[in-house]
């Protein structure tokens, strides 16, 4: 079964082209089957009575959920809600081909682990009172790409900022609800990580992983899974400490410009663009924008279709470094440990860094 706004769309998509220039996966593999209008009419022709959906069920996968179809839909079309509907159909009917399933297998293990949900205090020099931020890390990126968390979390100290981190972080299900949509499943996982969050007792939550951001800010209050902390991402949290001067940056010495690969669900769902531009403007650095930058970025291909399709997320990334290497940009610097580690695994010239790393490196700390 798909929902009414699921079919609106499909019947809206399936023979419309408008958007497919947009589609960071169908550019770089040329294939109709990586179009939005491709995924449409075979949802459409399954709905009229051909039985279709083992066939497809890779392709459907084969999307990284990016919006960038539905930021450029004239008439506010978003092919990600029937793409998202398609493949909890195909998971709960056992049709996801064997890699995909193992990955759902995972992350549905990390969604029901149980609740570990200590919490400590990391106490920074000079603060004073208890620590009333919870650093959200994202925990199974962060086990990937410890240097980013790593480095947010001296920035932190530098600043004189006490914070609180779980001993054990609980997933937030971010990653599954790209894999299964909006199941029982997923609600659970959401259930299970907000009770952590609340029971943290912390005044807001800085988040490194725009991803984790995304769900806390819209996905749970759209659940009735209300946060009693403010939701605040790691970019904005460290613009804000070096506009306040409570951290100095020192310029950087760069061989050449920087770009910034704007992720996409920082950039596009949370409309997040400026305070990357800040920090890297704080450490004096030439920044040169590629053309599909801020709400109209091009994702790299990200975690989720890295983690099953390893191949075709590397082609993505290849794709958006090459943007990166078109304006002659000495570095890419991002802000998500996912985007991190994905355009890491393609190809370019144009050096892959951490804009927290980049700018741990460059901090000194206020009189
Ligand atoms: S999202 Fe909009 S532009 Fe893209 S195929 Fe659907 S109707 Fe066309
Ligand atoms: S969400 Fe992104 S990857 Fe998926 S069809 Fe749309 S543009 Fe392509």
């Amino acid at each position: 079964m798909l929902s009414g706004k699921a079919m609106d769309t499909i019947r809206a998509c399936r023979f419309c082209w408008m958007c497919r220039h947009l589609c960071p996966v169908g550019l770089v593999t040329g294939r109709e089957a990586n179009t939005p209008r491709a995924k449409a009419l075979l949802l459409d022709m399954e709905q009229k009575g051909r039985e279709l959906m083992g066939e497809y069920a890779e392709d459907m996968f084969q999307c990284c959920l990016c919006g960038a179809c539905a930021s450029s839909c004239e008439t506010g079309y978003e092919p990600p809600v029937f793409i998202r509907e398609a493949r909890r159909n195909i998971a709960s009917g056992g049709l996801a081909p064997r890699e995909i399933s193992d990955v759902i297998g995972d992350h549905l293990k990390a969604g029901d682990a149980p609740g570990a949900a200590a919490v400590r205090e990391v106490r920074s020099a000079g603060a004073a009172g208890t620590a009333d931020t919870l650093f959200f890390r994202g925990a199974r990126l962060s086990e990937k790409n410890r240097e980013m968390a790593d480095a947010f979390g001296e920035i932190l100290e530098k600043a004189g900022v006490s914070y609180l981190m779980f001993e054990e972080e609980p997933a937030d299900g971010n990653e599954l609800f790209d894999l299964i949509g909006e199941t029982a499943e997923v609600k659970r996982t959401a259930v299970r990580c907000a009770e952590a969050i609340n029971g943290s007792g912390a005044e807001r939550v800085v988040v490194l992983n725009p991803s984790s951001a995304r769900m806390f800010r819209q996905e749970y209050p759209a659940w009735g899974l209300e946060l009693s902390a403010e939701v605040v991402t790691a970019t904005v949290f460290a613009a804000e400490l070096l506009k306040s001067g409570k951290v100095k940056a020192e310029r950087a010495d760069m061989e050449g410009p920087v770009t910034f690969h704007d992720p996409c669900r920082l950039a596009r769902d949370l409309d997040e663009t400026e305070a990357a531009r800040d920090i890297i403007a704080a450490m004096g650095c030439e920044l040169r924008e590629m053309i599909q930058s801020r709400k109209i970025t091009k994702c790299c291909g990200g975690t989720v279709l890295a983690s099953h399709s390893p191949r075709l997320a590397e082609q993505t990334a290849s794709g958006r470094r090459a943007d990166a290497d078109r304006i002659g940009a000495g570095s890419i610097l991002t802000a998500c440990p996912g985007c991190l580690s994905v355009l890491r695994g393609g190809s370019g010239t144009a050096e892959v860094k951490d804009i927290f790393v980049f700018l741990n490196e460059r901090i000194r700390c206020s009189e």
